[in-house]
């Protein structure tokens, strides 16, 4: 089949039938199609769309594009959550041990940053020696004897995922529903799960910025999870603001263990627990989702969801000196604060700028070899609705980037809202989206 008709079919807004697509995602997997048809193919795409029927046969393919993990083997339901992406979002690193904690296996496998957002693969490879890949047999083992496992796509499991993963990233091809969904649900039906939680998020720091077209992403996620015959339910969580305090991947370590060790950051922790609320729901441990949130709170305010972080960190390879003496980890060269001008409130984030702001500084990539500096990010100080002074510190940027670090300040202040209303605190998490249909979730507890 020749490529360059199959990117012609798609850019004129024609369906392609499962052999064409299986020809374009094979070929790719094997070299013969290179980074430049296959990118040219996923601009297409981006613009036109797919049809739901190639949506599901796109996302089975690159589901075989590798093995199918079987965790039969492993007693009681695992379950696992994905993220379709955000801006400060460390939440897997807070909620995998504390939901293995409470009892419910978690096998996960993630992704680096994409676009603005952060990946959790980045955020693991910050610690020192912590690795991320490993074969089948060793992904099953660790699952065995840690209760969960955190890894990335390998040339073994959705190798297909791997590769299209990186090029949207360079190629601004992530923000389309069927590679999204094509992209997330067959990494979540490769690794062995029986149910899954997902976290779609909505507002400016969200691949899909609109609460339709959030609603739409999560209701088609969560389809092809029920069909696939595994328990999904979605929540639409809110991204007009970073989520918890820090943004890049060392940092955001930082915070993660400091949550484990039972700090509250409310927006962090109010997400963290009600995705872990529905894992634990999900597994069989509890007997709603609220039920599973106060398991989740007894498993970090006991100590045994970090005692599971660090237990999964050594058993990944990673330094535990590291997590637990978190001063011992390399700081950034340049630290510079950012000031408010004026006094009032905090009333905006532009979200997605800080984000992209965040990969300038060294967090992310701008080209698919570009290297990581874990150091490298923003430390907010304040929050929206927050109450500041004029001169008072908003945030603290980190970077080694001595050409960037000036104007970085400068941006960063301009994406940071003060003005003189205050505006109301609300609930990070919008909706609940399962076979039954979309709800509204009703926070129970204050965080
Ligand atoms: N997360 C993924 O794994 N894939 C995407 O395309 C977006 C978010």
């Amino acid at each position: 089949m020749n490529p360059v008709e199959l990117i012609r079919k798609k850019r004129s807004g024609g369906a392609l039938s499962k052999q064409e697509i299986e020809a374009l995602v094979a070929g790719y997997v094997a070299g013969t199609i290179p980074d430049y048809q296959m990118s040219a193919f996923l601009m297409a795409v981006y613009f036109k769309g797919m049809t739901p029927d190639e949506t599901a046969v796109f996302t089975d393919v690159m589901l075989h594009s590798g093995k199918v993990v079987d965790l039969s083997s492993i007693p009681g339901t695992k379950v696992d959550k994905h993220s379709t992406g955000g801006v400060g979002d460390k939440v897997s690193l807070i909620l995998a041990p504390m939901v293995a904690a409470c009892g419910v296996p978690v096998p996960m496998i993630s992704g680096r940053g994409l676009g603005h957002t952060g990946g959790t693969l980045d955020k693991l490879e910050s610690i020192p020696g912590f690795t991320t890949q490993c074969s089948i047999l060793e992904y099953t083992q660790i699952i065995k004897e840690v209760g969960l496992v955190l890894i990335g796509q390998t040339e073994e499991i959705v190798p297909a995922d791997k590769r299209m993963y990186s090029l949207r990233d360079v190629t601004a091809t992530v923000e389309s529903v069927p590679l999204i969904a094509g992209s997330i649900m067959s990494k979540k039906l490769a690794e062995g799960i029986d149910a899954l939680v997902l976290d779609v998020k909505t507002g400016n720091g969200a691949f899909m910025q609109k609460y339709e077209d959030s609603v739409a992403l999560c209701s088609a996620l969560v389809a092809i999870g029920n069909s696939a015959g595994k328990r999904t339910m979605g929540f639409i969580t809110d991204m007009n603001q970073p989520l918890g305090l820090t943004i890049g991947n060392w940092l955001e370590v930082v915070e993660s263990v400091e949550c484990l060790r039972g700090k509250n950051i409310p927006d962090l922790m109010e997400v963290t627990y009600v995705l872990g609320g529905a894992m634990v729901f999900l597994g069989g441990k509890a007997a709603s989702i609220e039920e599973g949130m106060n398991l989740c709170r007894s498993a970090i305010w006991s100590g045994k969801a970090y005692e599971k972080f660090l237990a999964i960190v050594k058993r990944q390879g990673g330094d535990i000196s590291h997590i637990e003496q978190l001063e011992k980890h390399p700081v950034a060269s340049l630290l510079r604060e950012v000031k408010s001008k004026a006094a009032g409130y905090v009333t905006g984030f532009e979200t997605m700028r800080i984000g992209l702001l965040a990969t300038e500084l060294g967090a992310g990539r701008q080209r698919v070899d570009d290297i990581i500096d874990p150091k490298a990010g923003i430390v907010l100080k304040k929050k929206l609705g927050d109450k500041v002074d004029k001169g008072e510190t908003l945030a603290v940027i980190h970077t080694d980037r001595e050409e960037v670090v000036d104007r970085a300040v400068l941006e960063l202040g301009a994406c940071i809202d003060v003005g003189p209303t205050v505006v109301p605190r609300k609930s990070s998490i919008h909706a609940l989206v399962d076979a039954e249909g979309i709800r509204s979730w009703i926070p129970t507890t204050q965080y």
